[in-house]
């Protein structure tokens, strides 16, 4: 099938990849014309793993291209997908302003049917709102749907390859068909293709990353009951997880949620709720225990060492979480923000989040290439995203270069009484 792909983020670059993987005709329209001209050259905007090797295989095989121009690549195709950035408004809801701009300007370029297809996450309704626009706009047949996406960077390509389901929006059985027909490739080892109304559609995404963030404010609540008890949360988690009504996954109590996705949908379903006179009280809860406990491990250097200032700190891992370079709502942005204030010295180290650092705290911090470098001198060590790489470190190398051996790990990556016996004050979260 010919694809349009709007929008070349996280999202739109692994959906349009593996479409032309599937020999599928893709072309990826993006505004920014500096990631379009990386993109032609082979050269990645973003880290992902699998993707680099994945684009430059399509784009050879010239079954992928990149555009600026828009309506080029609408009248093209027969299936537009728009996955721009839906950001948090200051009021918390979603800013569509983007998913509206692309769908004026699809309708615009159209030369006959399309199927518009909203992979952004979006509120319930808008479906609804992308229909009208487009129908202001042209005389052209076309259809909407909606169809959320629920790849998890850091494993973006094998999820969009995978999918645990596929979830269509439609109330047009012709648009149906031809979604139902794009993702057999897909869904042949027995993946559900759900199709349903556009509004159930819309939201799904928003109750599924909900549940999701509440799985971990509610275990991160747990661990602080732990603490006060005397408690391991670890002993608790594997007990919990194990009974199958419960299941094991997303119950790591940490250093809070981050990303683009959990704080902003968290705010969103919030916000059109309370539209609509319902107050959804549990995630107000939610988001209230995980900005608690972004500053918790802060919060024990603090009552470690009294005061913070002057003192250097060593940061591992400042990507939201491992195998993506993205810091967007990190847990890392407030931890260093806080030890700043603090008067803190931060030396800091991610395998790949290093440039995106840059951006936001310029000089006000010193980045590392290797993680040990950190290390120097150091009067301590927040671990803070769980890479692989720090699992299993040389300790006795770490205890060397740093002045004090304390470490403050916000993932529960190490064993507490391992940590004790090679020399370290020991600090986790709920043990
Ligand atoms: P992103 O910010 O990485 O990418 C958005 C891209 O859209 C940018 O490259 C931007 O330049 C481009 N863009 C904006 N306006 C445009 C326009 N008018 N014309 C052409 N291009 C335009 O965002 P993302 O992380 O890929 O997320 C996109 C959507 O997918 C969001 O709604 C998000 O909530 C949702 N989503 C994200 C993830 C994730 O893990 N990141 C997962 C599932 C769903």
């Amino acid at each position: 099938m010919k694809i349009a792909v709007v929008g070349t983020g996280y999202v739109g670059l692994v959906v349009g990849t593996c479409l032309a993987e599937n020999g599928n005709d893709v072309i990826c329209v993006d505004k920014d014309d500096s990631k379009v001209r990386m993109l032609r050259r082979g050269r990645m905007p973003i880290y992902e793993p699998g993707l680099e090797e994945m684009v430059q295989r399509n784009t050879a095989e010239r079954r992928l291209s990149f555009t600026t121009l828009l309506p080029k690549a609408v009248r093209q195709s027969s299936i537009v997908f728009i996955a721009v950035g839906t950001p948090p408004g200051e009021d918390g809801s979603a800013d569509l302003r983007h998913v509206e701009e692309v769908a004026r300007q699809i309708a615009r370029a159209m030369n006959g049917y399309k199927v518009i297809v909203n992979k952004s996450t979006v509120p319930v309704g808008t479906a609804s709102r992308v229909r009208e626009i487009v129908r202001r706009e042209t005389t052209h047949p076309f259809s909407v749907v909606s169809n959320p996406e629920f790849l998890k960077q850091g494993a973006a390509v094998e999820d969009f390859l995978k999918p645990d389901r596929v979830v269509i929006g439609a109330e047009d059985p012709r648009a149906a068909g031809l979604m139902k027909e794009l993702y057999a490739p897909f869904t042949r080892t027995g993946a559900p293709v759900m199709v349903m109304d556009c509004a159930s559609a819309e939201l799904c995404k928003y109750a599924a990353n909900a549940l999701l963030a509440t799985k971990i404010s509610f275990m991160n609540e747990v661990a602080a009951v732990c603490e006060r008890f005397g408690a391991n949360v670890d002993e608790v988690r594997k007990a919990v997880g194990s009974d199958r009504r419960i299941g094991t996954s997303f119950l790591f109590p940490g250093v809070g949620y981050g990303g683009s996705c959990f704080p902003k949908d968290v705010k969103a379903i919030l916000r059109f709720s309370a539209e609509k006179d319902y107050d959804f009280e549990i995630l107000k809860a939610v988001e209230a225990v995980n900005e608690r406990q972004k500053v918790r491990l802060v919060e024990k250097m603090e009552s470690h060492f009294g005061s913070l200032k002057g003192r250097t700190i060593a940061v591992w891992g400042l990507a939201f979480k491992p195998r993506t370079d993205d810091m967007r709502e990190a847990p890392a942005i407030t931890i260093i923000q806080r030890l700043l204030a603090a008067g803190a010295k931060v030396q800091a180290y991610d395998p790949e989040a290093e440039k995106v650092a840059r951006g936001i705290f310029g000089t006000r911090i010193q980045l590392c290439e290797k993680s040990y470098e950190a290390l120097k001198g150091a009067q301590a060590l927040a671990l803070v995203t769980e890479w692989n790489e720090f699992r299993e470190p040389d300790f006795p190398r770490m205890r060397k270069l740093m002045r004090e051996p304390v470490v403050f790990d916000g993932r529960n990556l190490y064993n507490p009484e391992q940590m004790r016996a090679q020399g370290f004050t020991y600090y986790s979260i709920g043990r």
